[in-house]
């Protein structure tokens, strides 16, 4: 299966097995608008949870807020979204569809890249351990044709995008050779800038201009503005941090990667304010940080790497991607970004309210600079889902489906079965129950055989189900199935609660960190 049908096959399981669907659906649904489903909305709350008790529990120094998704409209002229929250779109006049220019750009040179990586894959092999793989992009021929054509555009690009030139956009798509993937042609129009904030009206004064409010595009400006009442009441000190977890809105150009791209989305945001002069050392130390929240969930090191930014943003004196390797490649699955004092001088500018932070120890005052991190809870819920989903062919010829989310964010922790619906056993298996269901979301399940009941369990993720048996009358003990191994053990009714804690708490992986 290739990764592109492989992602197919993803989407249709995330829908028959209640992790994710498209909204509206009885409508034919919505574009780039979905819903979780049962199992969905415990992946994306285990997440959550992750997130904010390593933000706001282990660092003494981190809180959280929870602000609106309305702001005043003047937010929206400070952070510079009314003026520059664009992107570059054009259209194929063939196929009707239309296209991110930036995009199609980037998923050019990301093509020329994959060639490069194939050739020096295949040195590797012909050569093996005498393989030097700087000397081989030095001096092969088809490396450097590519890396020829990669430089040409790159540099053309970069700066056409510091130029804000769409002309040299279009020319490039057209340079480059770059159709449509959906009618192969280059019948291209003009590259336009498109404003990605969605509004609506509220009050009553019958004039949509006076009345016009956005829906906001980012949480991180409900932070700012609250960034005083915070600071004050909390008497926080500088360095500290304010989180928050909430909806976002962006009318996206291009909408077609499931829940990578969606026009409502769920964001974990945090700004950590600092002393000017010291950002970069935060920078630094986030960078760090985030990562390490990103590898502790085990989906292994080699999936994760740094983007750092070449071309700014308007507010950001240094910026970085983590990326994730998603079945269509690396992609951005989180920003960190130093925004300098741009936000809170900004608002202190255009509210004419003072937004300064004393410093008792040194006597000076000074609007703090700001080290961000944001990072997309469905694109996460994304990452794990890819991630997990695997296919596998059974002793027996028979294959199975089984999602291997990491324990501890699974929707659900353990399923306890009756092996049979008769006998004391589905008494018996309630009793485990009432024993579990405190600690653990659970199942319980009490139809069909054994072996259907496992692979059900398998494809949303369990990671262990409980067999009670005609043994279990006697001796009190059950049968505990390890998702990934298969394996079987006896264990004692008592000893369950220990087991399954030890492999599915949110406490250890914390404790991790
Ligand atoms: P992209 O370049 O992919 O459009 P971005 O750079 O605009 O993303 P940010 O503004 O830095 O994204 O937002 C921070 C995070 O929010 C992203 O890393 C991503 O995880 C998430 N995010 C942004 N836009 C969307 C969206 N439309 N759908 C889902 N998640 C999103």
């Amino acid at each position: 299966m290739t990764q592109e049908e492989l992602f197919k096959v993803l989407v249709a399981h995330c829908k028959e097995y209640g992790f994710i669907f498209p909204s509206s659906e009885i409508y034919d649904g919505l574009a780039a608008v979905y819903d979780y489903g049962q199992m969905g909305v415990q992946l994306k709350n285990n997440i959550k949870n992750y997130w904010w008790e390593a933000m706001t529990r282990l660092n003494e120094n981190i809180v959280g807020i929870d602000s609106c998704v309305f702001m005043h409209p003047k937010t929206w002229v400070a952070s510079g979204h009314v003026a520059a929250f664009n992107d570059p779109l054009i259209d194929n006049r063939d196929s009707k569809k239309r296209y991110r220019a930036d995009v199609l750009i980037e998923e050019y040179l990301a093509k020329i890249e994959e060639k490069m990586d194939k050739e020096v894959a295949k040195g590797k092999k012909r050569f093996g351990d005498a393989f030097d793989e700087a000397q081989f992009r030095a001096t092969n021929p088809n490396v450097l044709r590519e890396k020829a054509k990669y430089d040409e555009i790159h540099n053309r690009y970069v700066k056409a995008e510091q130029a804000n030139d769409l002309q040299e956009y279009k020319q490039i798509i057209l340079d480059a050779g770059i159709v449509c993937p959906i009618s192969g042609t280059a019948n291209w129009t003009d590259v336009r800038q498109f404003n990605l904030m969605f509004s609506t009206t509220m009050g009553s004064t019958g004039n949509p201009d006076l009345d016009k409010i956005y829906l906001r595009p980012e949480t991180a400006q409900g932070i700012f503005v609250e960034y005083l009442n915070v600071q004050k009441t909390g008497r926080m000190k500088i360095p500290f941090g304010i989180a928050q977890i909430g909806k976002a809105f962006r009318n996206e150009i291009v909408a077609r990667q499931f829940i990578f791209r969606m026009r409502e989305f769920e964001q974990m945001e945090m700004e950590f304010f600092v002393k000017p002069g010291t950002e970069m050392e935060w920078f630094k130390k986030w960078k760090e940080n985030r990562m390490k929240w990103h590898v502790n969930i085990g989906m292994g090191e080699e999936n994760y790497r740094f983007h750092d930014h070449e071309k700014l943003a308007h507010y950001a004196n240094a910026a970085t991607d983590i990326e994730f390797r998603f079945p269509f490649g690396f992609k951005e699955l989180e920003g960190i970004h130093s925004r300098t004092d741009f936000d809170l001088g900004n608002h202190q500018k255009l509210s004419g309210k003072k937004i300064q932070y004393y410093d008792p120890e040194t006597g000076e005052s000074y609007v703090p600079y700001c080290v961000e991190t944001s990072i997309g809870v469905d694109r996460m819920c994304l990452a794990v889902l890819s991630h997990a989903y695997a296919v596998e062919k059974l002793e027996n010829g028979e294959e199975r489906v089984v999602m291997r989310i990491p324990a501890p964010l699974a929707p659900i922790k353990v399923a306890v079965m009756p092996l049979v619906k008769k006998d004391g056993l589905p008494e018996l298996a309630q009793k485990v129950v009432d024993e579990l269901k405190y600690d653990f979301a659970y199942q319980y399940d009490e139809k069909d055989s054994i072996g259907k009941r496992y692979r059900r369990q398998d494809a949303i993720g369990t990671p262990f189900c409980v067999t009670v048996d005609h043994d279990s009358l006697v001796d009190g003990t059950v049968t505990v199935r390890e998702r990934d191994t298969m394996t079987q053990q006896r264990v004692k009714i008592e000893d369950l609660r220990a087991l399954i804690d030890s492999k599915v708490s949110l406490t250890n992986l914390l404790r991790n960190l």
